[in-house]
């Protein structure tokens, strides 16, 4: 089974995530490394990790339109 996330801690590029475990989006336009999600605290969270909606990656079947790089 190919893992479809990345984990917390990973180095990343710019690009939006959604975490894999509450669906929270994430624009992350300048840290290197990936957060926790801010909502694990709410409700539970088994992957920890994070989703790529945009950026780097192979993952670019979501169409979102939420690049605002420039
Ligand atoms: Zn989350």
């Amino acid at each position: 089974m190919k893992k479809d996330y990345v984990p917390n801690g990973s180095d990343v590029a710019a690009g939006t995530y959604q975490c894999a475990d509450c669906g929270h989006e994430y624009s992350n336009q300048s840290k290197k490394s990936l957060p926790p999600c801010p909502k694990r605290l709410e409700s539970m969270h088994l992957l920890n990790g994070w989703k790529i909606l945009s950026g780097q990656g192979d993952a670019q079947e979501d169409p979102y339109p939420q690049q605002s790089d420039k």
